[in-house]
């Protein structure tokens, strides 16, 4: 049984998510404490236990634990399988995590699988939808994995009410490829889009406005769509993309209510444009999402981002809990960096 302390470094719900990705893919049983223990309200929400759910599912795990506000949770797993599932989360609880933590088991199936997952699609502090179609599911193409994903409704907070679809086809025998992502990003165009539902596009258009405004100002520009998008609530987004072979950023904002269109607009563009103004390649949300497929690659990866954050480190240290591979991280939290991660090269 692997022991793991959830207050660890970042102390959020990603310690879990990788966890029982890990757990479901290696067959090794692990029980956590103290679970997002550095979060203002620590344990088990919805969307950690729609995934904790989600993966005993397909792994026909036990769980003991798996309670909103559990501060501990226990999962053994047994075989996971590919298939057909549908997942519900029941709240605006982000949909593109629970995915996140289905992916590695899934990957390594035998067979493909089709998932359909309802809950929110873009609700702050995760991944929107765009993320994960735009930035993670080609950078994820780059290392042999092939999977594909489609939205047929958002989901914000708090309605929820999202449905997105994904597709996986298992990696060949070879497993995952490792890589190298050098330096060279796009500078000065990006693509997006500025997306309501239920509201007047003329929000759309003044968050587009704001996020040119602040582009400009910079010898930046965009183009931005509009969109005006099914939901069964109400809700704003913006989603800028910069990409340049491999070295991706994708930067949103969501809007809430009594947040003005301008701010939402204005938010994107300024991460966007400090991507832009920072050495390295790969975005740093990006950087910790994509470690744990380095990490069951085989050989050598290594690549460069524009801030080391505690996520990316938090989950290396995770992942090394299930996984025999050696990584280094160079470079300071906030600053850019290089990380080298030799992999455990998994394979069914
Ligand atoms: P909590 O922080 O409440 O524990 P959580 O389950 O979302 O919730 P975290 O450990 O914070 O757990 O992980 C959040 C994940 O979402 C990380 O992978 C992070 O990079 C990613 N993420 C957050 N915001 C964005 C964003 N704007 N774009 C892309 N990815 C994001």
């Amino acid at each position: 049984m692997i022991e793991i302390d959830g207050s660890l470094g970042e102390g959020g719900g990603q310690i879990i998510r990788s966890a029982l990705s890990l757990s479901a893919l290696t067959g090794k049983a692990f029980r956590i404490v103290n679970v997002r223990k550095n979060r203002r309200k620590p344990g088990l929400r919805a969307q950690h236990l729609s995934a904790a759910r989600a993966v005993k599912e397909i792994s026909n795990a036990d769980i003991e634990g798996g309670k909103i506000d559990s501060k501990e949770l226990r999962f053994t797993p047994r075989t996971y399988k590919a298939g057909n599932y549908r997942f519900d989360i029941g709240t605006a609880g982000a949909t593109p995590l629970v995915l996140q933590a289905l992916l590695p088991p899934l990957i390594f199936g035998r067979g493909d699988s089709h998932m359909t997952l309802s809950g929110g699609t873009h609700v702050p502090i995760s991944p929107p939808f765009h993320f994960i179609r735009e930035i993670f599911l080609p950078t994820l193409g780059q290392l042999g994995i092939s999977v594909s994903a489609s939205i047929l409704s958002y989901g914000f907070y708090p309605r929820g009410g999202g449905l997105i679809e994904a597709h996986v086809r298992p990696v060949g025998k070879n497993g995952i490829r490792s890589i190298t992502f050098a330096e060279g990003k796009a500078d000065g165009v990006a693509r997006g889009v500025s997306g309501v539902a239920n509201l007047p596009i003329s929000i759309a258009e003044r968050q587009k406005d704001a996020a040119l405004n602040v582009l400009s100002q910079r010898g930046g520009g965009a183009e931005i769509e509009l969109a005006s998008v099914p939901s069964p609530g109400q809700g704003t987004f913006i989603f800028l993309k910069s990409e340049n072979g491999p070295c991706r950023g994708g930067f949103s904002s969501i809007g809430v209510r009594g947040k003005r269109a301008e701010t939402v607009g204005s938010e994107a563009a300024q991460a966007l444009l400090d991507y832009w103004g920072t050495q390295g390649c790969m975005d740093p949300h990006l950087a910790d999402q994509i470690v744990i497929y380095l990490a069951l690659a085989e050989g050598k990866s290594s690549f460069t981002t524009t801030h080391v954050t505690m996520h990316l480190i938090t989950n290396l240290s995770v992942i090394k809990m299930f996984l025999d591979i050696d990584y280094t991280v160079s470079g300071e939290i906030g600053a850019p960096g290089k990380i080298t991660i030799q992999g455990a090269g998994f394979s069914r």
